[in-house]
Order: structure tokens, then C-alpha cells, then sequence
């Protein structure tokens, strides 16, 4: 048996990202014992992407902008929303931003909103309220709140597996960077861990965001939705690796293969012409198969498969784009050059990246799951964004759902507070221990081969062929992992268990890939290019009691408020 700490508090939060942060700040306000544990440090994750200028976030107008604004949401996710999700979304983003601003953080807001056309959402039809969240000013405020708030933070230390005790929420097994096992014993739990980019070669994420969150919900019994919805954005290949694109400026832009020859045309049918897709890509920033400007991402994930080194396609502007009109262009460029050290006129190549993740974790209104004690928040759950997702968003999901989470979590910390018993504890962890899964190869081989496959056959244009074929592949990964070891001789556990996670999760998407026989939102199916009505249904992810995975197809709830 390996040593173990034992930690007890009343609310465990898992994640440093905005969704965390928000939930361990709101459960600490209700007079509970709060420990935030983060796999990177405090303030990582996508919501302090280094890849980025900052982040957008968008709020209703008014209270009729609210009823618009979840009808758009509904309508860009193509159906597979649940409204009530969408209405507690919309109704609560201004209170979070005020609390944000209460703390000190302050917004970059436009002089002129609605002269400014670069402000409307992505996939939004008009302007809404706009906020420009950044990293460096935050930060010293929100650190001020937390240490105020007394919250415990294990910062580089993975939550690996989620404990129940009679079918409800009892602690969680972690592993810290000196390969340290802790138990953290709990009342209820908040899974704020993010998308699940980084099983992507290509991902715009930091490299804490690996789904990990989805793995640890469903082993412990909670349902997944939506998981096939992942959202890729052009990025930089070159010259500075894992850059953000501003999709603002495509329609000011020629793309070409390695050799200067205009990609477009090839993969465009007669009627359309380059300069209307690349107006219309101009809009949104994620790939969806809903638009014409389709077109631009089917043909630059193409000419990327084709090129045998891997260039990426170049993109080349006709006029000085960094001079453009619009807070959003100028916050852009002047981030590019002063932090990233691009010019626009550098010499530039890009690839479709992943980037965040519609679906998820299936909650309520209250943030909770389907197993007492869990509840969980921000971009690692799903329903409240349907296919594909109105830009802005997502960072709005984090802030509000990560407060409910926090306080729903708290309520139920304060009325089942968790007696550690020591037998119990000990049991869990000689299981957890026992079963623990160690590869017989290198795990990080095993992950580079699941990103290369995931990246090619599960990016925007898929097709059964190949997802059949990744499946196949990565099914045989499965046999590195069927061998027993002494895990004291383990110097890196945690890698182990982020590969066999790696290899279960991509099977669970690239499953659900399979299933959904059609074209809908974020992805292309070459076999099936169509949305198809009788596919408007979610796809729900469960693991039985004999451990195996289930995929059931399940109505939307069309009129849920
Ligand atoms: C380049 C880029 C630009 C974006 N721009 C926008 C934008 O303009 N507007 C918008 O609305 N959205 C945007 N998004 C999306 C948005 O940033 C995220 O959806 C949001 O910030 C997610 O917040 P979160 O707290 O849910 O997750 P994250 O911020 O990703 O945080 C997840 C946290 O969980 C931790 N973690 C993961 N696994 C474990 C584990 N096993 N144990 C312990 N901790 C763990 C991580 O270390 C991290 O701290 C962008 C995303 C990217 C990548």
C-alpha cells in the first residue's frame, strides 16, 4: 500500500479557471470550509489562456433582449439546447460581471457598441452587451477575494478519482507533482475543469485541459450530452506556434499551399464564390457546417492533411489589417505584436485548432448532476449551448453557473456535512490503488498517437471511414494497460492515468462522432452532409453498474423555460 494524506473540508472545487474560481468564492461567502484544487496553478486553464488577448463576454441589452437572445442561442445550437439552462445563462451574466467589477476587476468596454461591428457575437445576429475580460488586471483582485474568503488552494495537484458512499458524493483521490497521494474528504464536490481540447494535436488549450472532469463524472455516474460539439478555430502555425486568428479579418485575406497557390477555389461549388465565404467566415470565429463559409475550413483542413510536412496554409493579407476600425481588431493586433511579437505582414500559416467544448457534464438549473453531491460548472458541461455556441458565452457560462455551482454545493455541504470514517477511506483508496491503471509503454506515446488520431478524424470534416479507424486504433490501446504493477516503482503516476483516460475518453467522442449521422453545427460529415430532423436529439453517455458505456439517444425538451 502506497502512503496517503487525508484532507477533509466541506465543499471540494476542482479548477483554477473562472468556473472554479467562481464557485469556491460563492460556497466560502456561505460559511463553509472550501478547498480549491487546481491540476496547474491557481488561474489557469482557458479562461487565463496565454493564446489569447482576453476574453469576450457578452450580456442581454434588456429584459426583451433576454428572450431574444435564448431564441439565437437555441436556433446557433440547432436545436440541442435545454432553454431553462439558456434562460438561468442569460438572466444572471450582468449580477456576475457587477461582482466581478464589486472585487475591482475592471472590463474593457467599446466607447461606441453599436457602431462597432466586430462586437457582434460570434454566429449572433445583432450587438449585445460586450465585456473585455483580461488576465493581468484580474488576477491580483480575484487573489485578494480568495485569500480574504480564507479558501484552501492545493494548487498542482490532480483530482484522479471521485469517491461515493452509498450512491453519494463522499471525497476524491488526488496526486500531486511528487507523485504524493491525497484524499480530500468532502461534503459535495464542484467539477469546473474545463473542455476537452488538449486530446486534439492541434488545441488552442493550455495543457491542464484534457477532459479529465468528463472521465471523473461519468465513472462516479453522472451523465455527458452534447459531447460530439467541439469547436475548432483557425490558429497559427508559424511563425509563433498555438496562436489565436483574428477571424475578423478572412475576408481581407488570400489562403494559399506551400507553393502560392489559392486553396479556395478548388473546394468550392460553382454558384459560390471565395469573396462571399470569406466575408461571411468573417463573422465567426468556430467552424460550422450551418454557413457557406464552410467551405474555407473543409478546404484548409484538407490542404493540411495534404501537405506531407505539415505547413499549415498560408494566409496573406492584401491591406494593413492592423489598422482596421473595431476594439476587438485593435485589442488583437496590438496584443499580436506587443506580446506574441507577430506583424500582421509576417510570414503566416495557419490549421484548424481545437478550442472549447460545447458539451459536457449534464446539469440543471442548479448545477446539479445526476448524483447527490456532485455539481458541476463552466465549459466542461453541456446543455446550455447547443451544436454550435453564440460567442461570448462560454467565459458568461463559467462566471454564472460556477456562482450556482458554488452555492447549490455549499446548501448541500451545510445539511450533509461528511464524518470521515477512517475504515471506509482506506477501503477506497486499496481499491483505487488496486485497479489503478499503469500503461507497459511510454504514456506519452500513447497520448501523441490518440492526438494525431483525434486531430485527423475527429476534427471539422469527419466521416465513418475513418472515425471506424480511430476507434479500431485506439481500441488497441486499450491492452497497454491490462498489466499489473508495483506502483511504488512508478515515478510518474499521474501520466499513467492521463493516458488511460486519454484513451477511454477519445473512444466515448469519437463514438459519439459515429452515432450522429449527419452534418449539425461544429462538424462535417463528408458521408451525411446534411442536418437531418430526426437527428435532433441529444446524444446521453452513461456508464452502467457492470462499468460499460452507454449511448442512448434522448428527445430534446423544446419548450423548457
Ligand atoms: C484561445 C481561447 C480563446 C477564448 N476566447 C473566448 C472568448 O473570447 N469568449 C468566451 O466566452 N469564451 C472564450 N473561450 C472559452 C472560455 O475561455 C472557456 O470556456 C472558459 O474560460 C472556461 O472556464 P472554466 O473555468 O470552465 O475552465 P478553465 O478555465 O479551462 O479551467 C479549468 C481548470 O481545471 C483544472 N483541471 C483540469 N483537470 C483537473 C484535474 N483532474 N484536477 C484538478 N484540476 C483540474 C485546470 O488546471 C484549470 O485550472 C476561449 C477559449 C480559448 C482556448
Amino acid at each position: 500500500m502506497i502512503n496517503y494524506v487525508e484532507y477533509k473540508t466541506d465543499v471540494l472545487v476542482v479548477g483554477g479557471g473562472l468556473a472554479g474560481i467562481s464557485a469556491a468564492m460563492e460556497a466560502a461567502k456561505n460559511n463553509v470550509n472550501v478547498t480549491l484544487v487546481v491540476a496547474d496553478k491557481i488561474f489557469s486553464g482557458s479562461s487565463f489562456n496565454p493564446y489569447t488577448w482576453g476574453l469576450g463576454i457578452i450580456a442581454p441589452l434588456n429584459d426583451a433582449d433576454k428572450v431574444d437572445l435564448v431564441e439565437n442561442i437555441y436556433e446557433v445550437g440547432c436545436g440541442l439546447v435545454e432553454k431553462n439552462l439558456s434562460y438561468t445563462l442569460v438572466n444572471n451574466i450582468e449580477d456576475r460581471i457587477n461582482d466581478l467589477q464589486d472585487v475591482g476587476v475592471e472590463f474593457k468596454k467599446p466607447d461606441n457598441l453599436m457602431g462597432d461591428n466586430t462586437l457582434i457575437p460570434c454566429f449572433d445576429k445583432k450587438h449585445r452587451k460586450w465585456y473585455g475580460f483580461t488576465f493581468e488586471q484580474s488576477k491580483p483582485k480575484l487573489y485578494q477575494q480568495i485569500k480574504s474568503l480564507n479558501i484552501k488552494i492545493f494548487e498542482r495537484h490532480k483530482i484522479l478519482k471521485l469517491i461515493k458512499g452509498d450512491d453519494t458524493f463522499a471525497g476524491a483521490i488526488a496526486i500531486n507533482e511528487n507523485n504524493q497521494i491525497i484524499y480530500f474528504s468532502a461534503a459535495s464536490v464542484v467539477i469546473a475543469s474545463g473542455g476537452f481540447g488538449g486530446l486534439y494535436k492541434h488545441n488552442l488549450n493550455t495543457p491542464d485541459i484534457n477532459g479529465e472532469g468528463l472521465f471523473l463524472a461519468l465513472s462516479a455516474g453522472c451523465e455527458l450530452i452534447n459531447l460530439e460539439f467541439i469547436q475548432f478555430i483557425p490558429g497559427y502555425i508559424k511563425p509563433k506556434y498555438k496562436t489565436i486568428m483574428a477571424e475578423r479579418t478572412f475576408k481581407f485575406a488570400s489562403l494559399e499551399d506551400p507553393q502560392g497557390n489559392n486553396i479556395l477555389e478548388k473546394y468550392l461549388p460553382e454558384e459560390i464564390n471565395a469573396k462571399e465565404v470569406l466575408i461571411e467566415r468573417s463573422t465567426h470565429g468556430p467552424f460550422t457546417s450551418r454557413l457557406k463559409s464552410k467551405y474555407v475550413d473543409i478546404a484548409l483542413f484538407k490542404e493540411c492533411l495534404s501537405n506531407k510536412d505539415f505547413q499549415g496554409v498560408k494566409l496573406k493579407y492584401n491591406i494593413d489589417v492592423s489598422t482596421l476600425d473595431g476594439l476587438l481588431i485593435k485589442e488583437y493586433f496590438n496584443w499580436l505584436e506587443k506580446k506574441q511579437g507577430i506583424m500582421y505582414n509576417n510570414e503566416i500559416t495557419i490549421a484548424p485548432f481545437a478550442h472549447a467544448s460545447n458539451g459536457g457534464i449534464k446539469i440543471n438549473r442548479k448545477a446539479e448532476t445526476n448524483v447527490a453531491g456532485i455539481y458541476a460548472a463552466g465549459e466542461t458541461t453541456g446543455g446550455m449551448h447547443g451544436a454550435d455556441r453564440i460567442g461570448g458565452l462560454s467565459t458568461a457560462n463559467a462566471l454564472v453557473f460556477g456562482t450556482i455551482a458554488g452555492n447549490s454545493a455549499s446548501l448541500y455541504a451545510k445539511k450533509y456535512r461528511n464524518h470521515v470514517d477512517k475504515a471506509f477511506v482506506k477501503r477506497q483508496l486499496s481499491s483505487f490503488i488496486n485497479n489503478m491503471k499503469v500503461s507497459s509503454v511510454d504514456p506519452n506515446s500513447i497520448m501523441i498517437k490518440v492526438k494525431d488520431l483525434m486531430w485527423e478524424n475527429g476534427n471539422v470534416v469527419r466521416n465513418e471511414e475513418k472515425l471506424e479507424y480511430s476507434i479500431k486504433e485506439i481500441k488497441k490501446m486499450e491492452k497497454y494497460f491490462d498489466y499489473k504493477y508495483d506502483l511504488s516503482y512508478i515515478p510518474n503516476i499521474a501520466k499513467h492515468i492521463q493516458a488511460y483516460n486519454y484513451v477511454k475518453l477519445s473512444l466515448i467522442l469519437l463514438n459519439v462522432m459515429l452515432l450522429r449521422r449527419e452534418s449539425r453545427g461544429p462538424h462535417y460529415r463528408e458521408d451525411y452532409p446534411y442536418q437531418i430532423s430526426d437527428f435532433e436529439k441529444y446524444i446521453v453517455v452513461s456508464q452502467g453498474q457492470d462499468g460499460m458505456v452507454k449511448y442512448t439517444f434522448k428527445s430534446t425538451n423544446k419548450d423548457s423555460q
